[in-house]
């Protein structure tokens, strides 16, 4: 038997499987990585959620090299409507607290602060979120809200 044929066999096998198989459900991506920057930059700034995910995780990576008292960065999402009540009162929670208040009800979801060459990731519980709502995510690192902010959706 050739071995070559009996491989491309089995090859186009999978891929009928995976044809066969395959629901929406399956095929929606419920992960995305947000990369941040010495610059003080998300590289990523608009985010969809697809409906059928239950949980949406987001890894937030740090590119650039800077330590995090410097320049860290983190990954806080809420309403649009919140962004700037949850940025103010995290800044005054400090580095301990990850610049975020502790069991504040407008955060859906928050990492912790990382700095250069470093990665963490943070999932979204997306029963939490509706199609109708504008939802932003903000770096809450003091001074960085302001540029590193992006926005995020559930895809109808
Ligand atoms: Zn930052």
């Amino acid at each position: 038997m050739n071995r070559e044929l009996s491989a491309a066999g089995l090859l186009s096998a999978v891929a009928l499987a995976g044809i066969l198989f395959s629901s929406p459900a399956q095929a929606a991506t419920c992960n995305a990585t947000v990369d941040s920057t010495d610059a003080m930059q998300f590289t990523t700034k608009n985010l969809v959620v697809p409906a059928s995910c239950k949980q949406f995780t987001v890894t937030l990576k740090h590119v650039g090299k800077l330590p995090k008292t410097v320049m860290g960065h983190n990954f806080v999402l809420g309403k649009s409507s919140d962004a700037d009540g949850i940025n103010a009162d995290g800044m005054k929670a400090g580095i301990e607290q990850n610049y975020v208040k502790t069991g504040d009800p407008r955060v859906i979801a928050a990492s912790k602060v990382i700095g250069g060459g470093e990665s963490t990731t943070v999932t979204i519980p997306v029963a939490k979120l509706s199609a109708g709502e504008k939802y932003t995510y903000i770096c809450s690192f003091p001074g960085h809200a302001s540029i590193m902010r992006g926005t995020l959706s559930l895809a109808r």
